[in-house]
């Protein structure tokens, strides 16, 4: 893979050497409010070079890490089916050859297209889901692949008990209804995640983070903002806590950089995406 003309601070080293490859899916075609989160994966790398490469909450340095940034994917904006299609081929090529994919959003569809890849790598597979929205819509006014039914659509996939959400605030009743018996869903915060990662134990996990389930206080910068979320160092501390599993993918999505002219809420994103890579075996 070619590196970008530039990359997210500290992710310069080469594919080959490199254990994390991250990648742009700039897509926000099935959004249901406010569009631009196809804008998120290049505003990150701009303003990536507004934070540090050390960690004052670890003590590592991204310098010390190897990380390859594949930039963004060129996807066909207006087909979603192709779209998907590129992004499931893209995160199998890096599973492939031992690589752990983390996928800059893009509208939280885009997980779909990743969770089909590593499902089929790994039968097993597990997924913790931070998010302030179910997800779990059957369709959204009569379209299956939407954002509002993604986690739907991956429990397809992988079945009845291995999908874990936390942080939800919001969704349509038959949402909560049908959750019951198929997802684990934590409502409003993190509580219950230390017995996730117990459950999922030795079990492959793809992490996927819809940024929204962050407070629009620290997050405004996204297409639907829902109060009554969690602070930067909740999500933070979520993170460490999920650390330790078996993680063989990781997704941040729904950063629409549009709604925060201030950029804070892109800068959030960039230092949670410091922390992640730090974090991650
Ligand atoms: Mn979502
Ligand atoms: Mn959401």
């Amino acid at each position: 893979m070619q590196k970008p003309a530039h990359c997210f601070i500290g992710c310069d080293s080469d594919y080959a050497d490199s254990r994390i490859v991250v990648f742009g899916a700039p897509f926000d075609g099935t959004t249901s409010y406010r569009p631009g989160a196809r804008f998120a994966p290049a505003a990150i790398r701009n303003e990536s070079y507004g934070i540090e490469t050390f960690s004052p909450y670890q003590e590592k340095d991204l310098q010390d890490i190897k990380v390859f940034d594949a930039g963004d994917l060129e996807l066909p904006i207006g087909d979603t089916s192709a779209t998907l299609d590129a992004i499931e081929r893209h995160t199998a090529k890096i599973l492939s050859d031992g690589k752990l994919p983390l996928m800059l959003g893009g509208e939280h569809l885009v997980t779909l297209g990743a969770v089909r890849a590593a499902a089929k790598k790994h039968p097993n597979l597990r997924i913790i889901h931070f998010d302030a929205h179910c997800d779990l819509r059957d369709d959204y006014l009569g379209v299956k692949l939407s954002h509002a039914a993604v986690c739907r659509r991956c429990h397809e996939i992988i079945g009845d008990n291995r999908i874990f959400q936390f942080g939800i605030r919001s969704g349509d009743r038959s949402e909560f209804t049908w959750a019951k018996g198929r997802v684990s869903m934590c409502r409003f915060n993190f509580n219950g995640l230390q017995q996730a990662v117990s459950l999922v134990d030795r079990n492959p996990v793809w992490l996927t983070v819809d940024l929204d389930v962050l407070d629009p206080s620290c997050f405004p910068g996204t297409g639907t903002p829902e109060a009554g979320g969690v602070s930067f160092s909740e999500l933070l501390a979520a993170l460490r806590l999920c650390a330790p599993l078996d993680i063989v993918g990781i997704d941040f999505t729904e950063l629409s950089p549009p709604w925060d002219q201030s950029g804070a809420s892109t800068a959030l994103a960039c230092k949670i995406l410091r922390e992640t890579l730090l974090m991650v075996k």
